[in-house]
């Protein structure tokens, strides 16, 4: 199967199980009834325990707070420290491949492309293309169904999904699902328009685990120019304007951390090369240390 094809179904599959945990109650807070979910299991702050304790539980409260971190806070933390795993031996795959705020970023990304074209149809005094206007004002409504459709399902994070669900078909909304569901709103739009690769770079910390366990790992996979060929390069430049994280691909290092190893660049040689001559390789470690040299 086409490289960007995968990448967009695997991107697609994990935003759509992020999507459903607090459906079932994997992950949510519950603003209403200000009860924690974990896993299935719904946990109350009892302030009189100093701790969260779980509805069904007859346990004390030593006992309870033991349960809670087992049951609700050790799978998270087994999850966390998967990343340094991921990052030693597939670098920032995990980003670029499967990480659901990225894939918001991305795809938001590619829809504001697509409304500027809008504004090229309006502002060329000639020669408009009646497909800029087209395809921008039809980017512009799946923007915008697809803003309110995640906001709406983000805010099942803090009210549960049912009531949401119930409201929408009364058509009963509370004041709760409102704000909720314009906060949300917004920090996608702030994270799309604003956050950009900044987030990924600076901020995220499974991103920094990621790097940091790739720089140290002797295999970690990486994104290597073939130097070899490289006097096959045209110097289209197809690369650098198809990377996602505004590197230049032809000079990537074993240091380099900001590759998330997308591929994104060796689709664009394919297509100017033909498939088959790309210059770029996944490799694993040492494999081939290539440094870029080519125009
Ligand atoms: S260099 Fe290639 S693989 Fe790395 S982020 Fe840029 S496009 Fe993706
Ligand atoms: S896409 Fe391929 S041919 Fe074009 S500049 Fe990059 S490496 Fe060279």
């Amino acid at each position: 199967m086409n490289r960007k094809i995968l990448r967009i179904l695997s991107q697609f599959l994990v935003l759509s199980i992020v999507l459903m945990l607090p459906i079932f109650n994997v992950l949510r807070f519950d603003i209403n009834t200000t009860e924690l979910y974990l896993l299935g299991q719904a946990w109350s702050f009892s302030t009189s325990g100093g701790g969260y304790i779980s509805g069904s539980s007859t346990l004390n409260h030593g006992n309870s707070s033991l349960n809670f971190l087992i049951k609700g806070v050790l799978p998270w933390f087994l999850f966390l420290l998967s990343f340094p795993i991921w990052g030693a031996i597939l670098g920032r795959f995990f980003c670029g491949w499967l990480c659901p705020v990225s894939t918001i970023m991305e795809w938001g990304d590619a829809l504001i492309k697509q409304i500027k074209r809008t504004l090229k149809y309006f502002s060329a005094s000639s020669d408009r293309d009646f497909k800029d206007l087209f395809y921008g004002l039809l980017s512009g409504l799946i923007s915008l169904i697809t803003l309110i459709f995640i906001s709406i399902i983000f805010s099942g994070f803090f009210i549960a999904p049912r009531d949401i669900f119930r409201q929408i078909i009364t058509l009963n909304l509370t004041s709760n699902l409102i704000f909720t569901t314009l906060g949300m709103a917004g920090l996608v739009v702030a994270t799309v328009l604003f956050a950009k690769r900044l987030l990924c770079n600076y901020v995220c910390i499974f991103g920094l685990v990621q790097m940091l366990a790739a720089i140290v790992s002797p295999i970690s996979m990486r994104v290597r120019f073939d130097r070899k060929n490289g006097k096959n390069c045209t110097n289209c430049r197809g690369c650098e304007n198809a990377c996602l994280m505004g590197l230049k691909p032809r000079t990537l290092i074993k240091m380099s951390t900001s590759c998330i190893n997308c591929g994104e660049c060796m689709t664009a040689c394919e297509k100017e090369l033909g498939v088959g001559m790309k210059l770029f390789h996944y490799r694993f470690g040492k494999g081939n240390p290539l440094r870029g040299t080519a125009p």
